[in-house]
C-alpha cells in the first residue's frame, strides 16, 4: 500500500510539472489535505515534512523568478482551494499576495515563513544610485531571502510543523511529528555541513558580491561580509546601469574580490555584461531564487545549500 501511494505521488508530480508548462497549477488528485506552497524551495521542505500524508502543490515553477511571477487564473483558484498556504513572505512572491489573502479569507491557514525567523533588513541604502522607488516588487525593509541560512530554515520548518500538526487534523499524528522532527534534525545537520564546507575560506576572503541583495542571511550566519551587489536592490527587475557597473568594478578592485555570484535564473545575460564591463572576475552561478532542475545538484533544498556552499568555497578559497 505504501509503495502504491509513492507511485501515485510521483505520477501526480509529473502532472503538476506538465500543467505548469501551460501556466496552470494542477489541482492534483492525491490523498490527504491540500497544501499550496508558493515556491520550489519551500515546496521541497513541505514535501519532506509531509511525505504522502498530504497533497503538495507548488505555484511558481523551478527556474522562474518568484519576484516577477504572476499567477494564472487556475493557479489563483488552486491557492484558494488549499487548506494550507505556505509562503515565504516579505514580498518574496508579491504577485501572489492577492491570491494568498483570498485563500485566507476562504478559511485557509496561511503560514509565512519569514514571520518565524529573526529578520534582517535589506542591505541596500548607502548607494546613491539605489532608488527605493524603483523597487516594484513590494520588497519592504525586510530582506525576504532567509532560506540562504539553513539554520533559519530549520527554525521556520519547526514552526511550520507545529502549525500543521495543530491546524490540520490529518497531520495531528505521531507519524507526522516523527517525520517532521527527523527533517528538522536534517536541516540542523545541513547547517553544520555548510559551515564545514566554508571552513576553507579564510576570514579575510569572506567577501561576497552578488547580482542583487540575496545573501544577507547567509553572510550573517557564516561570517561573510556583503561588499556589493550589481544591482543595489533586493529585486531582480532592474538592469545594471553603466554607473552601477563602474561602481562594481571599483568595489571588486578595492576589496580584491575574485568572483561575483549570480542567480542561475538570471545568470546568462548578467554574466556576459560583467565579463565585458568588469573584466577579470569569475562569474559563479548559484541557486538562490528557486531550486534547479533534476540533475543540477540543486533539485532539493539541501542539495541547493550544499551546491551553493561548495561553489562559494571553490571560488573564494586560496
Ligand atoms: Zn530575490
Amino acid at each position: 500500500m505504501h509503495r502504491h501511494l509513492l507511485i501515485a505521488t510521483v505520477v501526480l508530480a509529473g502532472t503538476v510539472v506538465a500543467a505548469c508548462g501551460d501556466g496552470g497549477t494542477s489541482a492534483g488528485g492525491g490523498d490527504g489535505p491540500r497544501i499550496a506552497v508558493t515556491n520550489t524551495i519551500l515546496g521541497d521542505v513541505v514535501r519532506n515534512l509531509t511525505g504522502d500524508l498530504a497533497t503538495v502543490e507548488v505555484v511558481v515553477p523551478s527556474g522562474a523568478d518568484p519576484h516577477e511571477f504572476q499567477p494564472s487564473a487556475r493557479q489563483v483558484a488552486a491557492l484558494r482551494e488549499a487548506e494550507v498556504v505556505v509562503a515565504n513572505g516579505a514580498g518574496f512572491e508579491a504577485g501572489l499576495d492577492g491570491a494568498i489573502s483570498g485563500a485566507e479569507d476562504d478559511g485557509a491557514v496561511v503560514f509565512e515563513a519569514i514571520e518565524h525567523v529573526a529578520p534582517l533588513a535589506t542591505a541596500a541604502g548607502d548607494d546613491e544610485h539605489h532608488d527605493d522607488e524603483d523597487d516594484g516588487h513590494g520588497h519592504g525593509p525586510v530582506d525576504p531571502h532567509f532560506f540562504t541560512d539553513p539554520a533559519r530554515m530549520a527554525t521556520a520548518t519547526e514552526a511550520l510543523a507545529t502549525v500543521l500538526a495543530d491546524e490540520v487534523p490529518a497531520l495531528a499524528t505521531t507519524e507526522f511529528r516523527d517525520r517532521a522532527a527527523a527533517y528538522v534534525d536534517d536541516l540542523r545537520a545541513l547547517d553544520a555541513e555548510v559551515e564545514a564546507t566554508l571552513a576553507d575560506v579564510p576570514a579575510e576572503r569572506r567577501k561576497l558580491v552578488t547580482d542583487h541583495d540575496v545573501l544577507g542571511y547567509f553572510g550573517e550566519r557564516y561570517g561573510f561580509e556583503i561588499v556589493g551587489a550589481v544591482i543595489e536592490s533586493s529585486t531582480t527587475q532592474a538592469a545594471p546601469s553603466a554607473s552601477d557597473l563602474d561602481d562594481l568594478a571599483a568595489t571588486l578592485r578595492a576589496e580584491d574580490v575574485p568572483a561575483v555570484f549570480v542567480d542561475a535564473s538570471a545568470a546568462g545575460s548578467l554574466a556576459d555584461t560583467l565579463a565585458d564591463e568588469v573584466g577579470d572576475v569569475a562569474v559563479v552561478e548559484l541557486f538562490i531564487e528557486s531550486l534547479g532542475d533534476d540533475g543540477s545538484g540543486a533539485d532539493t533544498y539541501a542539495g541547493m545549500a550544499r551546491t551553493n556552499a561548495s561553489r562559494i568555497a571553490g571560488a573564494l578559497a586560496p
